[in-house]
């Protein structure tokens, strides 16, 4: 029921996986996170799949999260009237609000807010990145641009334009519909936020959720990497959305942008989910490329808390060898001593909090004695998630008496969530201890001879106060 693993994976369900068997199967397999693509699908669909989620969720009897990913404004091209148009450098072409007048050659850009921003030297980036136009000059309700690069357009093409701040928000009408239905039937754990800019973009989505659901920003345009230190304060996680953000960037800065928010999130002590084409040839292969294991391996390696796999299991003919050759891939570099090596080097300075002070000696405890499980009560998941930043050698054990929050921690790396009767500032602290270790026994994560430690906040129930650290022997 627990895993060893510690680094998560984040499953795409889509029509490839939204039946009850697929599903066991992806969890006997590893998933511990699925997500929900709000970019496509019914309603009825996406409550359906939830449905079978939380069934399957009952009888795998450990906690499952569901992440909700809203589409964002994902901007596209409107139909073409001859559906595809041959391109070629140097073309100029006319984009802009569609016109009545159909024998017109103009492209339809169905989009006023970033008609009104883009100006003479601009970059539109069409179909991932495979058409470049440089706008030449604009009147605010068309455009001429240059064809730069590509051979085809055609209808309802995504479109980029990485290097103007756009006026608009991250959240649609249709993601506000989305987030409606989401809030009235669906108790999901996270909500991911598609194409933020700025720490606006989320506090727009905090008003409507309040503390309901965790919200994690998907950092996928330029604009978020420059307000990242505020957009980090506001949100509970981030995904590392290499799709988008390899079409706004240049592509070979991808690599380094991965590894520095993965960085900051440990800093910050919050989960971080790298996302897309990790196994993308897994869609049609049963076997990886070798460049997609060694790109899963490094993220693992940088210390995400979590992978993820988009089409592999959404929409690909293999998705539970995609999730078990993933499981498989992260188990082997967590066998490698340098793993562990590499996350202790990178590890980030203690706050001055009581909190920290007991994390620190929760890594140190576990470094003189060699405790195999390190237990932490918590009600907010706050404790956890600092326990889970010092990404220690022993067994993360969370103890909880709260569903919801023992599902969203987990994303988290390394973290084991119990839930367990409720307890409160009445609960003796000796009664939790002998808990814990009842627990970690029962698990088969400690046998006689070995240490636990066990931290919680005194008086208990108390969130946001970890204050006490009980080394105990199992006898
Ligand atoms: P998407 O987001 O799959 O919703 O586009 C992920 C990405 O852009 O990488
Ligand atoms: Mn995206």
């Amino acid at each position: 029921m627990t895993s060893r693993r510690k680094v998560k994976i984040v499953a795409t369900v889509g029509p490839a996986s939204d039946e009850a068997k697929v599903l066991q199967q992806l969890v006997n397999a590893g998933v511990n996170v699925f997500r929900m693509n709000f970019s496509h699908g019914t309603h009825a669909e996406h409550l359906r799949r939830y449905e079978l989620i939380r069934n399957v969720e009952e009888q795998s009897g450990r906690p499952l999260g569901v992440l909700v990913d809203l589409q964002g404004p994902k901007l596209r091209l409107g139909e073409l009237a001859t559906g595809k148009l041959a391109i070629a450098p140097g073309d100029v072409l006319r984009l802009g609000l569609p016109e009545p007048d159909s024998s017109s050659d103009l492209i339809p850009l169905p989009h006023p807010e970033i008609l009104e921003v883009l100006t003479a030297g601009s970059t539109l980036l069409i179909d991932d990145g495979r058409v470049r136009l440089r706008v030449i000059s604009g009147d605010g309700k068309s455009i001429t641009a240059e064809v730069v690069a590509g051979q085809e357009l055609s209808s309802r093409k995504g479109i980029n334009v990485p290097d103007v701040e756009l006026p608009i928000p991250s959240m649609t009408e249709k993601d506000r519909a989305d987030l409606a239905f989401v809030m009235e039937h669906i108790e999901a754990d996270w909500v991911a936020l598609s194409f933020v800019q700025r720490p606006q973009d989320v506090i727009e989505l905090r008003e409507l959720l309040g503390d309901k659901m965790a919200i994690m920003a998907k950092i996928e345009k330029p604009s978020a990497l420059t307000h990242i230190d505020a957009i980090l304060e506001l949100v509970d996680g981030i995904m590392v959305a290499r799709g988008d953000l390899g079409v706004e960037l240049p592509p070979e800065q991808v690599p380094g942008v991965q590894k520095r928010l993965v960085q900051r999130c440990r800093e910050c002590g919050i989960p971080v989910v790298v996302a897309t084409h990790m196994m993308d040839s897994m869609v049609a292969a049963p076997v990886p490329t070798r460049a997609e294991a060694s790109d899963v391996a490094n993220a693992v390696y940088e210390g995400a808390d979590a992978v993820m796999l988009s089409a592999e299991t959404a929409a690909g003919n293999y998705p539970v060898a995609a999730v078990a050759m993933m499981s498989r891939i992260i188990s082997e570099v967590e066998k490698d001593p340098h793993y562990l090596t590499l996350l202790e080097s990178a590890a980030p300075q203690h706050e001055a909090t009581t909190a920290d002070a007991i994390c620190a000696a929760l890594r140190e405890v576990s470094r003189v004695i060699g405790s195999s499980v390190t237990v932490t009560y918590t009600s907010s998941g706050f404790t956890s998630l600092r326990a889970a930043r010092e990404r220690p050698h022993s067994v993360l054990l969370s103890l909880t008496a709260a569903p919801a929050i023992a599902r969203r921690l987990s994303i988290v790396w390394g973290t084991n969530c119990v839930l367990v009767d409720s307890y409160n500032e009445d609960t003796a602290f000796n009664h939790l201890v002998v808990q814990a270790r009842e627990i970690s026994v029962e698990l088969g994560l400690a046998s006689p001879g070995d240490f636990l430690t066990v931290s919680a906040g005194l008086p208990l129930g108390s969130p946001g106060r970890t204050n006490v650290l009980r080394i105990v022997e199992v006898r």
